[in-house]
């Protein structure tokens, strides 16, 4: 078999060996039933029993309260950009967004085509930070306020949920920084992500839905984007996505048996820290726009001289003789980026941070 790389991706990212390993063992014949989870059907007892452990995990992995709904669906993030306002709005014509990056843009530019949205700050590229929650102008009859958790493309994350008014629930999306840090479901009514960064496969969206938001959805919302429809049928209203869902239960066997959420977040603390100390102690040579409050622990952007493209390209291609792939920055905003997922072990940071000061040192 073909050695594998060191994968820093943005997504589809990194996949812990140990539940790859486990899916291969697995992949032919599922226990007894003859079949392959690929093969099997998705209103079998051995499925149902797959999606309600997962349910179930997901539950006690993220600690999550008994007043949300675990919701398997699809149609990605991008699909509940479209499903929020058309499920939330409750009548109120107006939601809140905090755009801090290209992610939480989409999202409100997709909810224009539902509701109108009003930004809490004004626009402000190139994304580096968040304003203070003190100066957000929030309205307090808003249908909710929206936030991207992690801004997967500029490194921008939320390390506190933002301040909202009591019946304006806050709506975030946690794509790319799904189970990676203890989260605070206080004042939100929907939490969501894609699995493909930090709980496993593409192909499966967890809505994490507050119950008194359910059935309120519009006339024109599609059954599969109602959160209505998937708790009523328990995420089997059509075909999910089967296979999926039986990774994201592989990951979160494997969160639980490795430690924990907690555990996870001392480890991402420990490698992002080592990346931001790499980069500043660099004295400009590498140098990261993010202002340090609210940097990433998931994706770290950098730039190398000043944004000099040779050099960078220089280093991109080093990296991939010594085994290391997915550091490439997104095409909008260019450089190098390290997804240094839940998956990325602390190890495999080290040999991009030993990487960094070798090149530092040949070049500077
Ligand atoms: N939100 C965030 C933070 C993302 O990083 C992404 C994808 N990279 C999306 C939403 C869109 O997700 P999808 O491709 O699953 O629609």
């Amino acid at each position: 078999m073909a050695s594998k790389k060191i994968n820093f991706g943005a997504g589809p990212a990194k996949i812990p060996e140990a539940v790859m390993e486990k899916a291969a063992r697995e992949f032919l014949v599922y226990g007894n039933s003859g079949v392959s989870i690929l093969e099997m059907s998705h209103r079998s007892s051995d499925f149902t029993a797959i999606i309600k452990e997962a349910e179930k995990l997901m539950r006690e992995e993220m600690s999550i309260p008994n007043e949300f709904e675990v919701l398997f669906m699809q149609g990605g993030g991008t699909g509940q950009f479209a499903a929020i306002p058309m499920n939330i709005a409750r009548g109120r014509d107006t939601a809140d967004y905090a755009v801090t990056g290209t992610w939480s843009d989409k999202a409100g530019k997709e909810a224009e085509k539902y509701i109108n949205v009003r930004k809490v700050f004004p626009s402000m590229k190139p994304y580096t930070t968040i304003p203070d929650y003190g100066s957000w102008d929030r309205k307090s009859d808003a249908a909710y306020l929206y936030y991207c958790a992690n801004e997967t493309v500029h490194g921008v994350e939320f390390h506190t949920p933002p301040e909202t008014h009591a019946d304006v629930p806050l709506v975030a999306d946690i794509s790319s920084n799904f189970l990676s840090r203890p989260f605070d479901f206080a004042n939100h009514g929907i939490v969501f992500g894609g699995t493909q960064k930090n709980l496993g496969a593409a192909g499966l969206t967890v809505a994490l839905v507050r119950k008194d938001l359910i059935g309120h959805e519009s006339r024109h919302c599609p059954s599969i984007l109602s959160y209505k429809e998937m708790h009523t049928n328990n995420s089997v209203y059509n075909t999910p996505s089967v296979y999926g869902i039986y990774i994201t239960k592989l990951v979160l066997e494997w969160i639980r048996d490795t430690g924990g959420v907690n555990k996870l977040f001392t480890t991402n603390q420990e490698k992002s820290r080592l990346m931001y100390e790499t980069i500043d102690g660099s004295d400009g040579f590498f140098s990261c726009p993010v202002d340090a409050a609210h940097r990433s622990h998931m994706n770290v952007p950098f730039r190398i001289g000043g944004g000099d493209e040779s050099l960078e390209a220089a280093f991109l291609k080093g990296a991939t003789e010594r085994g290391m792939v997915g550091l490439k920055g997104h095409r909008s905003v260019g450089g190098i980026r390290a997804s240094i997922y839940n998956a990325v072990t602390l190890d495999e940071t080290k040999a991009l941070v030993d990487w960094m000061n070798e090149f530092e040192t040949a070049n500077r």
